[in-house]
């Protein structure tokens, strides 16, 4: 979520804060590890599992190797003492993703912050499966790109976790408002956390309907595309490059959705 701001696409790799998290941290092996309070050892083990299914199924459909990754479940009394890339820390309850330690680890808070929405039981699969689509992605250097696209891969990768996993998403996109006042592309930069929630939103309704037509293809090819790109993709060139990954027809049918 905090990537709508962009971020994402331009984490610097040397931290200026990496922390420890708290000795009283236990380890839960993986493939994504996953330290936590002694507390919260149900709720580590849920993420543990979605972390499991979210790397293996990221690795097959993007016919790429998981990269080395951490996971760490903050109780929220440790929160401001997370590693993080920036001197402040994050507001309390969004999850990110963080190259300031080695390996890079997904930042994950005890409780999602109120503002992510809507509350069912796909949000918290589909906010890690998201995240962790961020650190597949940035496993290689990635140039900067409009924000619509730098999160309309995670949410539609998530999704397609999702499907493969079988989490079911129906009542989650039936309650996600599919006409929140703007087009993915026409908000510039979401204003408040209300706004970026239903940005991101939008986008996983967007990614939903791409992998309807398109099926799950498509993300493997924007992923290479990405990763190829040596200079800095502008708007145009950000469409082109999804239209190029979808296919034939990927260009019209990008301009008829009403969320594009
Ligand atoms: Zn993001």
């Amino acid at each position: 979520m905090e990537h709508a701001t962009g971020s994402a696409v331009e984490t610097p790799r040397q931290g200026v804060s990496t922390p420890e998290p708290p000795p009283a941290y236990r380890r839960l092996d993986g493939p994504v590890p996953v330290r936590h309070p002694p507390r919260l050892e149900d709720e580590a083990r849920r993420v543990r599992g979605y972390l499991t299914q979210g790397s293996g199924a990221l690795a097959d459909i993007l016919g790429a190797e998981s990269p080395g990754l951490s996971a760490l479940l903050v109780a929220d009394e440790d929160w401001d003492g997370a590693p993080r890339d920036h001197e402040r820390p994050y507001p309390p309850g969004l999850p990110y993703f963080t190259r300031s330690v080695e390996p890079p680890a997904l930042v994950l808070p005890e409780r999602l912050s109120p503002v992510f929405w809507p509350r069912t039981g796909a949000l918290l699969p589909l906010a890690v499966w998201h995240e962790l689509a961020h650190a597949f992605l940035l496993d290689r250097e990635v140039v900067r790109m409009p924000v619509w696209l730098g999160e309309f891969v995670p949410q539609a990768a998530s999704a397609a976790v999702a499907r493969r996993v079988g989490v079911p998403m129906e009542e989650h996109l039936r309650r996600v408002d599919p006409n929140p006042g703007f087009t993915v592309r026409g908000l510039a930069s979401p204003a408040g956390a209300g706004e970026q929630m239903k940005f991101q939103n939008l986008l996983l309704l967007f990614g939903v309907a791409t992998l309807r037509e398109f099926g799950e293809g498509f993300l493997g090819q924007i992923f290479r595309a990405l990763w190829d790109e040596r200079a800095v993709v502008g708007g145009a060139r950000a469409e082109e490059l999804l239209a190029d990954a979808l296919g034939p027809g990927g260009r019209e049918w990008l301009r008829s959705r009403p969320e594009f």
